[in-house]
Order: structure tokens, then C-alpha cells, then sequence
């Protein structure tokens, strides 16, 4: 088994709030949350960050995209608008090493962050 935690996510070793799947990439709900409507978007495949994904699988990145914005229209947020965010290393505050998007939303964001 695993030892990364997104990756039994996907096993679905540990439960979560689903809020997408396709072939490719999965959504659900962050544990602890920072807005209203918080949701990351991981990639099935372990990458461990978006720098690390190779040109050969570029397409990867726009099917997690696309899934981001899938999310946002299913949480209401496509209209009063969210944040993506993909924290990449340490000082990004990267807490995870398992390639996801934090779609956030629902209520004003400061900029820049902190
Ligand atoms: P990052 O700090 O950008 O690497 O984000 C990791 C995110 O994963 C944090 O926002 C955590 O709250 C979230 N997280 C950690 N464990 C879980 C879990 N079991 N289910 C859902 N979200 C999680
Ligand atoms: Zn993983």
C-alpha cells in the first residue's frame, strides 16, 4: 500500500467528501477547510508537485484544470468567481507531496497572499 495520503485517497483507503471523479483526476472536500467552499483536485496518478509532471503527460495538467472548473460550477462559484492555488515546496507551505489544486471560494480573498 501507499505511504502517500492522497494516494490511498484514491484507493480509497481513506474516506472523503467526493465531489468529482473522471478517469483521470479526483475531487472532494479539504478536512480543514480555509473558505466556505474549499476543494482540492488531485490527479489518480502519484506526481508530487506541477513541476514535476513530464511534457510527455502536459495533458494531465489541463484535465486537472478542467476539473477545477467543473468543481467551481458544481459549488456555486462561478459567478461570484474563486481562487486556484497549487502550493509547490517549502516555501509555498506545500503540506502534502501529492500534485492538487485548492479550488476556494465563497467568500473576498486578500492579495497578495500571505
Ligand atoms: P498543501 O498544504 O497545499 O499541501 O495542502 C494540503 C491540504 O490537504 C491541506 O489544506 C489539508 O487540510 C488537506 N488535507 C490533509 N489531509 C486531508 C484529508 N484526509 N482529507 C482531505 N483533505 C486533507
Ligand atoms: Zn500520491
Amino acid at each position: 500500500m501507499s505511504e502517500c495520503l492522497f494516494c490511498k485517497i484514491v484507493e480509497k483507503k481513506i474516506p472523503v467528501k467526493l465531489v468529482h471523479e473522471d478517469e483521470h483526476t479526483m475531487a472532494f472536500d479539504d478536512i480543514n477547510p480555509q473558505a466556505p467552499a474549499h476543494t482540492l483536485v488531485i490527479p489518480k496518478r502519484h506526481v508530487s508537485a506541477v513541476q514535476d509532471v513530464e511534457v510527455e503527460d502536459e495533458s494531465l495538467l489541463a484535465r486537472l484544470l478542467m476539473s477545477c472548473t467543473k468543481v467551481a460550477v458544481l459549488k456555486g462559484l462561478r459567478e461570484s468567481g474563486y481562487r486556484l492555488v497549487t502550493n509547490t515546496g517549502r516555501d509555498a507551505g506545500q503540506t502534502v507531496f501529492h500534485l492538487h489544486f485548492h479550488v476556494m471560494g465563497g467568500r473576498p480573498m486578500a492579495w497578495p497572499p500571505g
